[in-house]
């Protein structure tokens, strides 16, 4: 994959911070590169850019309102994450395919009906109610096949993996 953007749709300023937070800390963990909210939230920003700002890595923010144009004008595939899609068990080798750059579309509250039509694949981690950022988790894990787990990112701050104790080694 060139490169591997999340789209977060329905984000509410009011209600979903801590949520829309940690589906950006996800993806930049797990092998995304950027973020991309249909309205704007500059706290949300600050906290994403800022984490990665100390732990490295490139890692973007965008905001776009007009959310079905840049979805239908993807240069690339697009796959929303729905409990109502097809099982992820039964497409991850097609995704894993996939040499394009990618759109990953997550929900918040009900997704509109249209988001199911445009979208390339409509993709369930199992077909049961649960959370975005676990879906998004299981997905990048799957298209990456657990190789992100090793990546290392150069920031400022550097995590010592340990069994007893929290270890930060900072950058000289
Ligand atoms: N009730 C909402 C609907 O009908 O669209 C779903 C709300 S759910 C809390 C928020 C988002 O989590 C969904 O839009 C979807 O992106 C993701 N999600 C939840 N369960 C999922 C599943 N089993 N598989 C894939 N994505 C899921």
């Amino acid at each position: 994959m060139k490169e591997v953007k999340v789209l977060r749709l329905g984000h509410r300023p009011s209600r979903d911070k801590r949520l829309t937070t940690h589906v950006g800390l996800v993806a930049r963990a797990l092998g995304a590169d950027g973020i991309i909210l249909d309205e704007k939230d500059p706290k949300i920003e600050k906290s994403i850019i800022d984490v990665a700002g100390r732990f490295g890595g490139d890692f973007s923010f965008g905001v776009e309102e007009k959310w079905r144009k840049l979805i239908k004008n993807w240069s690339g595939k697009t796959i929303h994450l729905s409990m109502y899609g097809q099982k992820i068990q039964e497409l991850e080798s097609e995704l894993r395919k996939i040499t394009d750059r990618l759109l990953i579309i997550l929900g918040s509250e009900k997704v509109p009906g249209e988001v199911y039509e445009i979208a390339d694949y409509n993709v369930a981690v199992t077909n049961q109610p649960h959370s975005e950022v676990a879906a998004l988790a299981i997905l990048l894990d799957r298209l990456y096949e657990g190789k992100k787990l090793e990546e290392e990112f150069d920031g400022e701050l550097k995590i010592i993996p340990s069994e007893e104790d929290k270890i930060v080694k900072e950058k000289d």
